[in-house]
């Protein structure tokens, strides 16, 4: 077959929206000139979503940041004696929910390390003084304070157990865990997850699966760059696929590039080649069309027109009062900025809530009945609130 053909063959096949095997996929990469993939799915994106690219107004609270594992990449874990090192308050987080609604955030984005408490004698002892007896415990009952603040709460936590999920559930939109990769090779020795056996890819999985048995939204993703192939890469988007074809819960997928940061064993390995990341981000549209997917604006600021060229339709959480935790050497884009941006290259910039609108639906009766209450209150429907 001529690569013309198999173009125009694999190209209709995916324009009419059937489904494409990984197999395809594969020899697509091998045939199909690069330039026409990314078309093709900035194509596909324009078809299911609009020259419309979305963002949420949050704010992020650096709840716990000891962690009881270690990844290569990760400068966000703190030591106790560390000056980064966070545990927020009750009163902090109520003090910030505030500030939040102050500024029309509606995302309240909750991020802790892995179970810190089994590691850290102070995590433990600190939430025993407050009356808990772990740090999910301790988001539970946070959610709440935010929720009746006004603002949404959107809980990342790392491997939460299914009874976990339900108790979060009751005052969380959606809740985020990052697959990272779903290739078992990332934990071996000398790879990135070596020593955090959080990242296990059936557990990881596992979760996702658990959030769609209890209905939640939830947010997953990809890092890219950290020592995985590209196959590795197409099969970790198949798997987050099989589990939103069973299940119908997976939201929004995040294609993160890598940065190395100073202080972490993978402070000499480079960012993925920016053809490499935009080949998994088109790939991405065109194993899942329908899928909202993000790339966080913060990392590659110059960047915009090349990530919206390959199929892209969200920038994912920006915040207006608080550091991106996970990512502190690079600050968050003033929101009008990010909207001329989008207007230049034909786009318009709509917010969001930390649940995506067609995900409303899957979440439990009560929760939609507060957050519909607080979204009129806070007239959250008028395309102005954010500005
Ligand atoms: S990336 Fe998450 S799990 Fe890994 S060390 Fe950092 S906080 Fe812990």
């Amino acid at each position: 077959m001529s690569n013309l053909q198999f173009d125009f063959e694999i190209i209709h096949k995916i324009n009419e929206l059937k489904e494409i095997k990984k197999e395809q996929i594969l020899e697509l990469i091998d045939e199909v000139p690069r330039q026409v993939i990314f078309e093709t799915a900035s194509n596909l994106r324009d078809d299911k979503k609009g020259k419309v690219i979305s963002f949420s107004k949050k704010a992020f609270f650096n709840i716990i940041n000891l962690c009881r594992d270690t990844c290569s990449y990760c400068t966000y874990k703190a030591e106790p004696e560390d000056t980064k090192l966070s545990l927020m308050d009750e009163k902090t987080i109520r003090e910030l929910a505030r500030l939040a609604k102050k500024y029309n955030c509606t995302e309240a984005l909750f991020v802790t390390g892995e179970r810190p408490e089994q590691k850290y004698k102070e995590a433990k002892d600190w939430l025993r003084k407050k009356g808990f007896s772990s740090t999910t415990e301790y988001l539970i009952h946070c959610s709440e304070i935010v929720l009746r603040e006004g603002v949404f709460p959107h809980t990342n936590a790392g491997n939460l157990t299914k009874n976990e999920m339900k108790e979060l559930g009751k005052t969380n939109v959606s809740l985020g865990v990052m697959l990272e990769n779903s290739s078992v090779r990332l934990r071996e020795d000398g790879m990135p997850h070596q020593d955090a056996p959080s990242k296990e890819p059936v557990a990881r999985l596992n979760i996702l699966k658990n959030a769609g048995e209890l209905k939640i939204p939830m947010t997953t993703g990809i890092l890219v760059g950290i020592g995985e192939t590209l196959e590795e890469c197409i099969q970790s988007i198949y798997d987050i696929k099989k589990i939103h074809q069973k299940y119908g819960n997976i939201q929004e997928i995040i294609l993160q590039n890598f940065h190395p940061k100073p202080k972490t064993s993978m402070f000499e390995h480079s960012t993925p080649e920016e053809n490499y990341f935009k080949m998994v981000v088109a790939l991405c549209r065109m194993i899942m069309p329908e899928a909202n997917i993000q790339i966080p604006p913060n990392l590659s600021p110059d960047n915009y027109n090349e990530f919206l060229s390959v199929g892209i339709n969200d920038w994912g959480g920006i915040s207006p009062i608080t550091s991106d935790y996970v990512n502190p050497e690079f600050s968050w884009p003033n929101i009008q900025n990010v909207e001329k941006k989008c207007n230049n290259l034909g786009f318009s910039l709509n917010a969001r809530f930390p649940v995506y609108p067609e995900f409303i639906p899957l979440i439990n009766k009560d929760l939609k009945q507060r957050i519909s209450l607080i979204a009129d209150e806070k007239n959250y429907v008028k395309e102005s609130y954010w500005k």
